[in-house]
């Protein structure tokens, strides 16, 4: 019996993928709250780089766990096709990768050249905000003959083999394509050694390639053979097994780690068992998962109270999700061994579980599904900012639906939900990817259905762009507003380029229009102009802020103020004035919502009503 809704889990964990949406979005675009961003990138190298994901809470592309992502979303295509069909996610998987697949075909523009990175990790990570409205530069990054990444290289020929799999029935055009990158790739990586982030040194900080290359190797030929039948690639990963990284000081393969973005050797011995069911790669990989479940030689992952697997305090869940996704394969596919079957089997679940909800705290860690869940994920986009703070507001103005977090650092099924915290609370998306996989897995055992009518449009938490404002000075002849241009946009975050302000009064007595002057005080905008008839005796006075951009993305980015006077030489009676009507005219008052200033971007109104 299903002990949680698979299916929803599954409909969520792909959304996500979808939240982290570079470019230009699709037509069929199901966030919301997303619009296009990082339009530009590329141009730096005179191409066009945009497309592919976000990596995670930031807005940097970094191709090494966006290609080892993209794999483990396409191994769990390949292996639950039907589930994914039943579950009518294979529309969306497609989509997904075929995303993701395109900016990678963007990316390689020639046989031994491939960007690996766009964003520069510091300058990214010091602002905080949408993703919209961006204002640093974003350089891209690759790798070549003279500078190689064998492990990139390999990585993304492993992710464009194996999602071309998922296409060969459906467009086997676009599969095609997917394995001509491929192939290119993995030439490149295997006749270029090197390690990508000694040329891609931006990377170091954030994806530094601590396994090396020859994971890769392996993995990007096992990938090229189950996609193309072609023996040399099997021959190739099984050469290159032998330099796959070794327990210090002996022979026997690595098996105290897991399968990550960083290191794919345990995707690998799974992948070779079932390929070639030879022992050695049914020993290696028994190991590894003894290791994760009963221990080797008295040793083991250490395990929280509350049955938590924990690799490593940064991103715990995610080490625990890749493991049982893995072991699930693995396990379908063992006989005679009934023992290990239902262990890892048993594991696996037991893990899945645990971040849907099973666990101390009653409490499920994927964003916007089960119990309790995670409401402020380190996400900048989701949360909406517009002042360029972590905490400013409280909570996140998204739902990040079906993301997975970080989670507990230690052994111990401590957490909090505090949104600066990213090691237990960023989420990204080499996080979600082998989850996504074991979903499926779990939906095709257990069964569960995907929500009816998801997503559902969000409403936005208020007046997105608004004017605000005071009556600074008054006096016989005059009045003096002091009026903010505010964008707290976020549905989708957007930029004002073309704003401007008109504000409508009552012409007095005998005044012509020719005895109205206006004049600015302290003014962020440009001119004013004006007066400009509107009907009978009402006229209105144009502020252009066309001179500035207004963007939710920083305390001085997010509004522009202007104090504009209008005076006259003849009589002057504010009381009968339509946009005076509701502004606090005690001098000094703060600005509030005006709503009878109407501000507009270009001709589109954007607030406030006219007469
Ligand atoms: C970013 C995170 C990143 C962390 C460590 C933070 O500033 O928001 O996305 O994981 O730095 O690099
Ligand atoms: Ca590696
Ligand atoms: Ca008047």
């Amino acid at each position: 019996s299903a002990a949680f809704n698979y299916g929803e889990a599954l409909q969520k964990s792909l959304w996500f993928y979808e939240a982290q949406r570079s470019g230009k979005l699709p037509e069929d675009n199901r966030v919301s709250w997303r619009g296009d961003s990082a339009l530009g990138d590329g141009k730096d190298a005179g191409l066009d780089l945009t497309g592919g994901w976000y990596d995670a809470g930031d807005h940097v592309k970094f191709g090494l766990p966006m290609a080892y992502s993209a794999t483990m979303l396409a191994w769990g295509g390949v292996e639950h096709k039907s589930a994914y069909a039943a579950s009518g996610q294979l529309r969306y998987l497609q989509d997904n990768l075929r995303f993701v697949n395109d900016y990678f075909i963007k990316a390689h523009p020639s046989a031994n050249v491939l960007y690996g990175q766009v964003g520069n990790g510091a300058d990214d990570h010091k602002w905080w905000g949408p993703a919209e409205v961006m204002p640093m530069a974003r350089p891209a990054y690759k790798i070549d003959a003279s500078c190689p990444g064998s492990d990139l290289a390999g990585q993304t020929a492993a992710a464009m083999a194996s999602s071309s799999m998922v296409f060969a029935d459906s467009d086997p055009a676009y599969a095609s394509k997917l394995l001509t990158h491929a192939k290119q790739l993995y030439a490149f990586a295997d006749a270029y050694r090197g390690k990508y982030s000694d040329c891609i040194t931006d990377a170091q900080a954030y994806y530094n390639s601590w396994s090396g290359y020859h994971d890769e190797l392996v993995w990007g030929a096992i990938w090229l053979y189950k996609a193309t039948g072609d023996t040399t690639y099997l021959a190739k990963a099984e050469s290159a097994y032998d330099k796959l990284s070794t327990e210090p000081q002996t022979t026997t393969r690595s098996y105290r780690w897991t399968l990550s973005w960083d290191d794919t050797s345990y995707g690998s011995y799974v992948l070779l068992a079932q390929l070639t069911g030879k022992q050695r790669y049914i020993d290696d990989t028994n190991r590894w998962l003894d290791w994760w479940t009963v221990g080797v030689n008295g040793a083991k992952v250490r395990y929280s109270p509350g049955g938590q697997a924990v690799l490593d305090s940064w991103g715990s869940l995610r080490y625990a999700a890749n493991t049982a996704f893995a072991a699930l394969s693995y396990s379908d596919w063992l006989t005679g061994d009934p023992v290990r079957k239902a262990r890892y089997h048993d594991f696996a679940v037991r893990q899945i579980d645990y971040a849907l909800g099973d666990n101390p705290r009653k409490s499920s860690y994927v964003v916007g599904f089960g119990a309790n869940p995670p409401t402020k994920p380190h996400h900048r986009t989701s949360h909406g900012s517009w002042t360029d703070q972590l905490t400013n507001p409280a909570d996140n103005r998204h739902v990040l639906y079906g993301a997975l977090v970080g989670g507990p650092s230690s052994a111990d099924d401590a957490y909090t939900d505090d949104r600066s915290n990213y090691v237990n609370n960023e989420v990204a998306t080499d996080y979600n990817a082998a989850f996504t996989g074991a979903l499926a897995r779990l939906y095709a055992e257990y069964g569960g259905s995907p929500l009816a009518g998801f997503p559902q449009a969000e409403k936005p938490d208020g007046s997105e762009i608004s004017v605000q404002a005071s009556v600074n000075a008054s006096g016989a002849g005059f009045t003096e507003i002091k009026a903010y241009l505010v964008n707290k946009s976020a549905w989708p975050a957007r930029a004002l380029t073309h704003a401007s302000l008109r504000y409508y009064f009552t012409l007095d007595g005998s005044v012509t229009p020719d005895q109205i002057s206006t004049t600015t005080n302290y003014n962020q905008c440009g001119k004013v102009t004006g007066p400009t008839h509107f009907a009978g005796d009402v006229y209105f006075v144009t502020v252009d802020c066309s001179n500035a951009v207004i963007a939710p993305a920083g305390q001085s980015a997010y509004r522009k103020e202007v104090q504009f006077r209008i005076t006259s030489a003849g009589a002057w009676n504010p009381a009968n004035d339509w946009s005076y009507q509701a502004l606090p005219t005690t001098p000094g008052s703060t600005p509030v919502d005006a709503p009878h200033i109407v501000l507009a971007e270009g001709s589109a109104t954007q607030w406030g009503a006219e007469p």
